[in-house]
């Protein structure tokens, strides 16, 4: 898959071996893994691919799967990608507006509620 931020390809070839493409015709490498180390890729890397790539490369070996939406980033907060940690800082909003909410009704307006929610 195409990494949005660092423009590296990483695709498994037939053979096993990896083919990790970046932004121009020379910015390739072929390790026998991946993620491998920065001397393995060097090794395997075009011989007039750039400093660029190789930082790259290294950013995109940082990618890890989101434990909450399961979409590979390499932005994350407390575990999950941003997106995900958005979405639950919204929801933790969300629940405490219906506590305040909640918290503010007279004991009648809550018996009133909770024969309408029956
Ligand atoms: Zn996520």
């Amino acid at each position: 898959m195409v990494d949005r931020t660092t423009g590296i390809t990483a695709t498994r070839l037939t053979s096993g071996y990896w083919m990790i493409v970046g932004r121009g015709p020379c910015e390739w490498a072929q390790p026998p893994s991946w993620p491998c180390d920065e001397k393995t890729l060097r090794d395997r890397a075009s011989q007039q691919a750039s400093e660029l790539f190789f930082r790259e490369a290294e950013g995109h070996q940082r990618m890890r799967v989101c434990s909450a939406c399961g979409e590979e980033d390499n932005d994350f907060v407390g575990g999950v990608c941003v997106t995900c940690h958005n979405e639950r800082q919204m929801e933790l909003l969300r629940h405490n507006a219906a506590f305040d909410r909640w918290e503010s009704l007279s004991d009648r307006e809550r018996g009133d509620e909770i024969r309408r929610a029956c």
